[in-house]
């Protein structure tokens, strides 16, 4: 970056933190947007008389309001939930709803703004928004789920609609929170629109949906090695956590030939040198999705295979690393190591795994190093395919939807060749937030000063 470009990205980053003050993660995600498309500003004098960085860097809207709810001892709760609706320029708000007990309305601001990008990306007509609620489902019962579900749609429905806004899941919040979600708001409006997505296959949702983030991130690493000349067959694999995202990015990297060896929650991780093969997958899929266990269970089952409790598995020597657990997961140390152990690809199934040293790291090291935005925007092009089968009532096929996602992924990763390439090395991180970016913007310029 130019000294004046590097000038103006600070006095930028200056004002933004003055105006939002104490939301940290909202600041990591500007500034790393800023850093690539300052210069891009600096040369489009249309962009500068727009103000079009300090207009896309504040959201439309933010909801804010009181969630509450009686446990199974009778006693009463209050949670706080937001709905972060951050730029509509190109299509409805579209974004998950996150529920866990370290939600804060940076941590949405984060996230929202993030989904502007990465909507963009995607090539469909959709906006960015992200919400939640600092409600921690576990523990809680079923009922206690659902009964926390319905009191939040009685607030969040009023602000939410098939052209408006349409929500989906994300950490804590999985098919049954939507089901749950869905049934009060359908009640609540008398009207069967696709107003969520992540849907049951029975009432809307789309084939391929469950599996699409996870999916999505192993073929953009796919592609990332294809445009080297060389394949992810043969290669070693760590993936942390053991949610919906990291399940299914471990069992698309087994069908393209890698060997998975780790996975995580928030307790420690598990490392299995005999790799996670398809019956240790299925058992890992009824541990975390049916039984909602513990992954330690997983060592006890398997003995080749070790718990390490309170760690993350960076430190583990492997080819890729596929981060699909939560924000800033990649310490700077744990970068260091992924490098110093020889990783050749970072694909981010989770939003904003890596700090910002871990990923100057990344990118000094030259190593493949797919962004969350891009890597992991399978989740939503297909909450995308489920909105127009949804408009049209109509069902593809798993195999239909599959290509469609296979075929964006593809789109998104040339996408950022068009804007990252320099020298025969490819800037994932650039050509994403450029592409992401120009989009968004022109739409803002036609609009005028709205
Ligand atoms: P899930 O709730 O299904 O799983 C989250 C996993 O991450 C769990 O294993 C959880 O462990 C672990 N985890 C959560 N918080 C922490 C933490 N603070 N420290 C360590 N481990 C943690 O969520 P998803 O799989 O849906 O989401 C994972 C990531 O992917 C998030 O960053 C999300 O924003 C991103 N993402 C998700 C999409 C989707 O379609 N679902 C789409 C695009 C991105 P534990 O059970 O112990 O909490």
């Amino acid at each position: 970056m130019s000294n004046a470009c590097s000038k103006e990205v600070d006095q930028f980053m200056q004002g933004l933190i003055k105006r939002n003050p104490h939301e940290p993660e909202f600041h990591q995600a500007v500034q790393e947007v800023t850093e690539s498309v300052m210069s891009l500003i600096l040369d489009n004098q249309k962009y500068q008389d727009a103000q079009i960085l300090e207009r896309m860097t504040e959201p439309d809207r933010i909801v804010i309001f009181r969630v509450t709810w009686e446990a199974d001892d009778g006693t009463v709760r209050a949670n706080r939930a937001w709905r972060v609706q951050f730029n509509n320029a190109i299509g409805p708000y579209k974004g998950g709803l996150r529920f866990h007990p370290s939600v804060t309305q940076s941590i949405l601001k984060f996230l929202g703004f993030e989904q502007v990008f990465k909507n963009s990306l995607t090539g469909l007509p959709m906006g960015g928004a992200k919400g939640g609620a600092n409600f921690n489902p576990r523990g809680k019962s079923r009922s206690e789920v659902m009964r926390f579900c319905q009191s939040l749609m009685i607030e969040l429905h009023r602000h939410i609609g098939e052209d408006t806004d349409v929500p989906a899941g994300d950490i804590g919040v999985g098919s049954r929170e939507i089901s749950f979600l869905f049934g009060q708001y359908k009640r609540l409006a008398n009207r069967f629109v696709g107003t969520l997505t992540g849907k049951g296959l029975e009432f809307g949702g789309s084939a391929g949906r469950k599996e699409a983030t996870g999916y999505g991130c192993v073929y953009f690493c796919e592609n990332m090695f294809e445009h080297r000349g060389d394949s992810m067959v043969g290669k070693t694999v760590a993936v942390s956590g053991s949610g919906n995202v990291a399940i299914y990015a471990i069992e698309k990297s087994l069908t393209m030939g890698a060997k998975v060896v780790t996975a995580s929650d928030s307790s420690g991780f598990i490392h299995d040198p005999n790799g996670i093969d398809q019956e240790k997958l299925a058992y890992l899929k009824d541990l975390k999705e049916e039984r909602r266990g513990r992954i330690h269970e997983y060592a006890e089952k398997y003995p080749e295979a070790t718990f390490h409790a309170g760690e993350r598995p960076w430190n583990v020597p492997v080819d890729i690393a596929l981060p699909c657990a939560t924000q800033n997961e990649i310490s700077e140390k744990d970068a260091h190591a992924l490098v110093q152990n020889g990783v050749l690809a970072v694909s981010e199934g989770a939003n904003m795994p890596s700090v910002a040293e871990a990923v100057t790291i990344f990118r000094e090291a030259k190593i493949l190093y797919g962004p969350g935005k891009a890597a992991n925007a399978g989740g939503v092009a297909v909450s995308g395919l489920e909105q127009s089968q949804n408009a049209l009532r109509l069902s593809w096929s798993r195999q239909e939807v599959d290509a469609r996602l296979q075929g964006i992924m593809h789109d998104i990763h040339h996408k950022c060749l068009e804007h990252g390439s320099d020298n025969g090395y490819v800037d994932y991180v650039k050509g994403s937030n450029v592409a992401g970016f120009i989009k968004v913007a022109d739409a803002m310029l036609a609009y005028g000063v709205v």
